[in-house]
């Protein structure tokens, strides 16, 4: 068959179909109504009572009290629970599971696992984040030669189930990876998980290379913990200046204040963990508008860590001392006026699924002081927010994607049991999770 041919009867059929497509969804009434007993405001932190979400296929078209409902509509009765928006985890490694006995990871993953299997068990994840409320993710990186891009590809055609993605590809990174301990002579193996930079030409190709292989977001590492080396101010620059030419954020992961303030100085747009940042680090944060992603560890998380890893000494006095450093920190990112995006940055096997290990994330916050309310802001409206994404996701308004959660019980006294009390997922306008 000509090519030509080919193509107008390919168009042909399109319309038709798409034709058939409208009159079908018509007929079969492809608008819903949500009631909402309380209706989370992620935009301004507020619960609000009576709202009515009107959905029509993919899409909120109207949000508000008093929405007429014509006889026969599609109701989908939440009158009983808090209305949200899909919770945002702002920082995964979806490619990756270590196990907390396993002293060589790394190795397992790059040397025994391949491609093809890692994709596929990160696809099971990936279904397991969506189940229990997150309708999107940030997904940074440890996720081989842009892995990430095809889990990605595969849940947005439908063929597997997972929330949004928002990839990185491979993290941006100095010589040696986060890779500790290799033989040198085994170095290229460091290349399938990472992109390495040695230099500011390097740095530049890099964002280039990224962008054309469908990364959505740009993630570096400004220090290679555990490794003891890191990229330059200048490297940084100059990834910073291309990413932002292609309307890409810089996300960094830094440990140490020294990082944390060399990466804000190059002009990255978020930090990664920041465990050790100073007063003077979080100002310059909060003038440049950069956010803070905390990515600590909730008590019911450490003690199950500890018991995985068999932890005998003193396991009270460690976590009492991790969490209040956490709480330090925290606390004084708030207090300088920077903005605190969520992410749990779980890749370890805590003998449960990885979504609901993740979720602890949320606890954390709580636990080191944030307001429930506080923390569904972050992780719904100020994590799409950071994205870029805030009239697409991570708000109920007008416009955006029918992604839209319930939970059970009361969320703002007694948040830790209900924000796992999910009763109802929806992704794109269609139901994963409907609980009685
Ligand atoms: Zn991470």
């Amino acid at each position: 068959m000509n090519r030509q041919l080919n193509f107008i009867l390919i168009l042909c059929y399109f319309i038709l179909n798409t034709g058939s497509t409208f009159a079908q969804t018509n007929k079969n009434n492809n608008t819903t109504f949500i009631k909402a007993g309380k209706l989370f405001d992620s935009e301004n932190g507020k619960i609000l009572s009576d709202y009515i979400v009107k959905i029509e296929r993919n899409r909120i078209t109207e949000v508000g009290k008093n929405i007429s409902i014509p006889a026969g509509a599609n109701i989908i009765d939440l009158s009983d629970f808090t209305v949200m928006p899909g919770l945002i985890d702002g920082h995964t490694h979806l490619m990756t599971l270590d196990n907390l006995n396993d002293d060589q990871p790394m190795a397992g993953k790059l040397l025994f696992e391949g491609d093809a299997l890692r994709v596929l068990r990160g696809s099971k994840r990936a279904k397991s984040w969506l189940e229990t409320g997150f309708t999107t993710v940030r997904d940074l990186g440890d996720s081989g030669p842009f892995l990430d891009v095809a889990l990605k590809r595969a849940i947005n055609e439908g063929t597997v189930v997972g929330p949004r993605m928002f990839v990185s590809g491979p993290i941006i990174i100095s010589e040696g990876g986060q890779v500790a301990g290799l033989m040198n002579k085994y170095r290229t193996v460091i290349s399938d998980e990472y992109t390495i930079v040695r230099s500011v030409d390097d740095a530049i190709n890099s964002v280039r290379v990224h962008v054309n292989n469908g990364a959505d977001i740009i993630k570096i590492c400004a220090n290679n913990s555990p490794n003891n080396t890191s990229l330059t101010i200048d490297e940084m620059k100059a990834i910073v200046k291309m990413a932002h030419r292609y309307g890409k954020k810089v996300t960094a992961h830094a440990t140490t204040n020294l990082a944390v303030w060399e990466a804000v100085t190059a002009g990255v747009d978020g930090i990664e963990h920041g465990y050790q940042i100073s007063d003077t680090t979080l100002v310059l944060m909060a003038k440049k508008a950069v956010v803070l992603v905390p990515t600590d560890i909730s008590e019911p998380l450490f003690h199950k860590l500890y018991d995985i890893i068999d932890f005998k000494w003193d396991r009270e006095k460690n976590m009492k001392r991790a969490k209040g450093r956490y709480k330090d920190r925290l606390q004084r990112a708030i207090k300088a006026g920077v903005t605190i995006v969520t992410g749990s940055d779980n890749y370890l096997d805590l003998e449960m699924p990885q979504g609901e290990a993740a979720k602890n994330i949320l606890i954390a916050y709580e636990e080191e002081g944030m307001k429930p309310l506080d923390i569904l802001k972050s992780s719904t409206y100020l994590s799409a927010k950071f994205m870029g994404k805030e009239n697409e996701f991570g708000v109920l308004k007008e416009g955006t994607f029918a992604d839209i959660i319930a939970v059970k019980g009361d969320i703002e006294k007694d948040f830790s049991n209900a924000i796992y009390d999910v009763v109802f997922v929806m992704k794109n306008g269609k139901v994963y999770v409907e609980k009685e």
